[in-house]
């Protein structure tokens, strides 16, 4: 694995139906999506040369389409066989997957009645699932932010859309100009909503709670934990919680395509800091998160 800038990265990339070396690709200047953050995208987890959920993480890249208004000009089975061909001609065994679907450079006009819809798919090497989760035993450590999540009078809350992600790259970034790892983020009515790029859960008495996804992206990493954790009999329980649920919480982790699950040790609200020390059941459930993707 490498740590070179992407943009120096070998390889290929799917664009409009043809693969093209990554370092050749390009956009032009006047991209519409590129002034407006008028595109849509997805990120997906290779895991043992194959692409963790595909169907589900197009299935989403669909939505978010109709959300955003935009049609998108493949199928969803030429996309997806397009991320698996990729993988393969990339040779990629750990990796991370980019669908992006956004508007051309035909008019800068608002509203991109004229702009062609383009298509891509990029991926390339990561960490290993298990390398991360050595790192993530220390637990994050995060801090309530200022920012909330947009209303849905605001924005396409549901959509994997690029407009939705101002919020949260000021609300992470701000938690790391005070030290912290990441944020909470509370909803417009106080409720955890989730974490700047990730779904939230917490333990206590050996019952998972997890806000609904009203204010949350519908995360396909939490919904896999769900089914896990039904699997080994531990309730899930959904709900709106305000902050001070966390007073008495025992553990709580994060959970997202890149993050995967990673406990949290800490939050400071408003200067208190409180901590979490259960990973029991956190620990129990990425284990079998593991065992899945290293058997696909
Ligand atoms: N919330 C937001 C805002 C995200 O960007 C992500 C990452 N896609 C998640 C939650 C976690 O979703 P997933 O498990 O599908 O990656």
């Amino acid at each position: 694995m490498s740590n070179i800038s992407l943009d120096q990265k070998e390889g290929y990339v799917w664009h409009n139906g043809e693969y093209v070396e990554l370092k050749e690709s390009k956009v032009h200047i006047l991209t519409h999506s590129l002034h407006y953050a008028s595109s849509i995208f997805e990120g997906c987890r290779i895991y043992n040369g194959k692409v963790f959920k595909l169907n589900e993480h197009i299935e989403r890249l669909f939505k978010s389409a109709d959300l955003m208004k935009i049609k998108i000009p493949f199928s969803r089975q030429e996309i997806i066989n397009a991320c698996e061909e990729l993988v393969r001609k990339n040779n990629l065994t750990f990796g991370y997957m980019r669908p992006l679907v956004w508007y051309g450079s035909q008019s800068m006009k608002i509203v991109p009645t004229t702009n062609k819809v383009e298509c891509m798919v990029a991926c390339w090497d990561t960490q290993t699932g298990k390398s991360t989760m050595i790192d993530k035993k220390a637990g994050l450590r995060l801090v309530l932010s200022n920012w909330i999540k947009p209303s849905e009078k605001m924005q396409p809350v549901h959509a994997k859309a690029s407009c939705n992600y101002g919020t949260m790259i000021l609300a992470k970034a701000d938690a790391f100009e005070q030290g912290f790892d990441d944020v909470l983020m509370l909803d417009q009515y106080g409720y955890i909503a989730e974490s700047s790029v990730a779904n939230v859960f917490f333990v206590k008495e050996n019952t998972l709670y997890t806000p609904t996804t009203k204010y949350a992206l519908e995360g396909i990493t939490r919904r896999s934990v769900i089914s896990i954790a039904n699997s080994l009999s531990i309730p899930v329980i959904e709900g709106d919680f305000p902050i001070e649920f966390l007073n008495d919480t025992e553990g709580f982790f994060l959970t997202g395509t890149a993050i995967e699950i990673a406990p949290v040790e800490s939050i400071n609200v408003s200067g208190k800091e409180i901590k979490f020390t259960d990973t029991e059941i956190a620990d129990a459930i990425t284990k079998e998160f593991y065992k899945i993707v290293q058997a696909l």
